[in-house]
């Protein structure tokens, strides 16, 4: 008897791999390629039919379009990915926008590999039900030109087909480093100058900048072409910090610092030109071990993870100024907002706008540092204000010259009036009405309060 249990148990056992042949996961992150030398090689042609079927069978999801195309004649091809069902955010505001680009180096499989995962991994986290990856796409738009170089990665050439570095082709301090290769002029490549159109028509207000390259296993925040840390060195070292902290060792570094000078790259023109919060990311040169398949989810899981933690988080990139308060005595402004982002601002200014529009009043710039409270205060002659006007906040998402403005009206119920002198604020009701008079009574308890509670003007660090 127990040898027939044994039997049959051996005989179900049997059946398990020949049925769970049937649905492998792992056929789901299967690489689309062929083995070159000890790479495994997607051609561009492999890609096409992918993107293809992607876009045609989750279209409710997957949005294809090219940026153009390469020297030869190849199809840029762009993977946007968002639940396209909605416009915008369940909660009415705008998605976040993120960039992703990979294999401006033809024989960087691997980066590419990575960039090609970075869509993959959300399509299929889609269709299986994942709760991040819903959340994530209804909430964000990824737009990921997996293959900028599609002639040299045929031909398995880290140059394009006219033998120029795409990564020093772009226009930020082109050819200013000692460098090889970086084309007649900045964008004299099809592909640069396809991926620098696509960038300016498309993406402008991206949060996040992620470039794949093969080389030392690293990420790299601008600059490449100076040592000096970026303005905005204070979110890249956050990200750096809880990247390090909860997701992986992976080295987090200035381009140049212990490397060399690298000038016209995408990432600083992402940084430098476009204001993006931006990041080299180079996987190890192993590619694949020779001779053999790995699955691609698994070999690039850890930077995955880093992938989808930067994706994830993308709402924290920039400045995000929150208006507390705003109080208006007889000769000053005094202001104060949260930024609740992990981005710093140095060009914040607060305007009154009249009913028509016109600017009667605008502070001098200020700073509000990431993750902080910042109170501010302004002298102003208050026969500038009228009771109808508006307030107008507006700042720069980051840092860097090259930021996204942000110009977002004030909700006029956070404004107290102090004015001991006329009624012009107190539209409608006379000085020694009993309102007025309450009125008075609690602005002026706020105004003790907010002294009460001692807030500082928090300076910029330097
Ligand atoms: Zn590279």
């Amino acid at each position: 008897m127990r040898v027939a249990v044994g039997l049959v148990l051996c005989m179900l056992m049997a059946c398990i791999p020949a049925a769970s042949a049937q649905f492998d996961p792992e056929q789901l992150y299967a690489w689309p390629g062929d083995p070159v030398d000890s790479h495994v090689h997607m051609t561009w042609a492999a890609l096409t039919m992918e993107v293809n079927e992607w876009a045609d069978d989750y279209p409710e999801i997957v949005d294809l379009t090219s940026a153009g195309e390469s020297e030869l004649g190849k199809t840029l091809w762009v993977v946007r990915l968002s639940d396209w069902s909605m416009d915008t955010k369940p909660n009415g505001s705008a998605k976040e926008i993120i960039y992703i680009d990979g294999g401006h180096h033809g024989n960087e499989y691997l980066g590419t590999a990575l960039a090609w995962l970075s869509a993959k991994w959300y399509i299929n986290g889609w269709v299986e039900g994942n709760e991040e990856a819903i959340t994530v796409l209804q909430n964000t738009e990824l737009h990921i030109l997996i293959m900028l170089n599609p002639d040299g990665n045929d031909f398995d050439t880290r140059w394009n087909i006219n033998q120029v570095d795409l990564n020093r082709n772009y226009d930020h301090y082109w050819n200013t480093c000692p460098t090889t290769q970086p084309g007649s002029s900045a964008f004299s490549e099809a592909e640069t100058a396809a991926n620098a159109a696509y960038i300016n028509a498309h993406v402008t207000d991206a949060d996040l900048y992620v470039t794949m390259h093969t080389g030392v296993w690293i990420i790299l925040y601008p600059w490449g072409k100076w040592p000096e840390q970026p303005p905005d060195w204070e979110l890249f070292w956050r990200i750096r910090d809880d990247v390090q902290a909860n997701i992986s060792e992976i080295p987090i570094q200035n381009a140049n610092q212990g490397l060399y000078p690298n000038c016209g790259t995408s990432r600083d023109y992402g940084y430098g030109q476009m204001g993006f919060p931006t990041f080299t990311f180079e996987t190890d040169d192993e590619q694949f071990v020779p001779g053999s398949f790995e699955n691609i989810n698994d070999r690039l899981a850890e930077e995955m993870d880093v992938m989808r933690f930067l994706i994830e988080n993308v709402w924290y990139w920039r400045a995000r100024l929150d208006v507390q308060s705003i109080t208006v005595s007889d000769d000053d402004v005094a202001l104060e907002v949260v930024n609740n982002g992990l981005a710093s601002t140095a060009n914040a200014s607060l305007e009154y706008h009249s009913l028509t529009g016109e600017v009667l009043w605008a502070s001098p710039y200020f700073t509000a540092n990431a993750s902080n409270l910042t109170s501010v205060s302004f002298e102003v002659d208050d026969d500038v204000f009228d009771a109808d006007g508006r307030w107008n906040l507006n700042y720069q998402k980051r840092v860097i010259n090259a930021a996204t403005w942000v110009n977002e009206s004030v909700d006029s119920n956070l404004t107290v009036f102090l004015d001991d002198e006329d009624d012009r604020f107190l539209a409608g009701v006379g000085l020694f009405n009993p309102v007025a008079v309450m009125l008075g009574i609690i602005g002026v308890a706020v105004l003790v309060r907010s002294e009460d509670e001692d807030c500082e003007e928090i300076g910029p660090q330097s």
